[in-house]
């Protein structure tokens, strides 16, 4: 067991954002949306699983998320980002870190996304294996300003914070995420 005082800490920030068009689902933290129009990418868009994703693999200095998953990869069309982020925590894992707590911001003018907070937040803990106290989602919308406020694309931040773990301890690996 590793001490306090041996433990090391790490933080990493992820930003992302995404235009909504017609004819898409929206998916946010893995949760279907009901709304007119969905966000386009090459996988399904997931602003917000996105940029937790981009976090850990910044705290854990892994490089970004476009260079373990290139969106020129057919593999990756319309994939669920729910499979991505629980390879990306089997990366972070593997480097000898464990996650400690996400906080995450949804900036969206619409639709009204608080009564999915909490789906939102059981999906994303389920892909990472940890409770969902650890995983924080805050919405907010711009007051109207800028694309987002215009309803032209949803964009997400993330911080995430991770702890030293013990790197002779086998990785976990939810077969039901993956
Ligand atoms: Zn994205």
């Amino acid at each position: 067991m590793t001490s306090f005082f041996e433990m090391e800490f790490r933080s990493g920030i992820g930003f992302d954002s995404h235009p909504l068009t017609k004819g898409r689902k929206l998916v946010l933290g893995g949760v279907d949306i009901p709304h007119g129009q969905g966000l386009s990418g090459h996988s399904d868009g997931d602003v917000l699983v996105h940029a937790i994703m981009d976090a850990l693999l910044g705290a854990a200095n892994l490089g970004d998320k476009g260079s373990h998953f290139p969106s020129s990869d057919p593999q990756y069309k319309d994939i669920s980002s729910l499979i991505l982020l629980s390879r990306v925590r089997m990366l972070v894992a593997e480097s000898g870190w464990r996650l400690s707590n996400v906080d995450a911001t949804i900036l969206a003018q619409n639709p009204r996304l608080s009564q999915f907070n909490l789906d939102m937040q059981k999906s994303v803990a389920k892909t990472l294996s940890v409770e969902p106290s650890r995983i924080s989602i805050k919405i907010t919308t711009t007051d109207h300003l800028g694309f987002i406020g215009r309803e032209e694309g949803i964009a997400a931040i993330a911080v995430v914070s991770l702890v030293s773990g013990d790197r002779t301890q086998p990785v976990q690996i939810d077969h039901e995420t993956i």
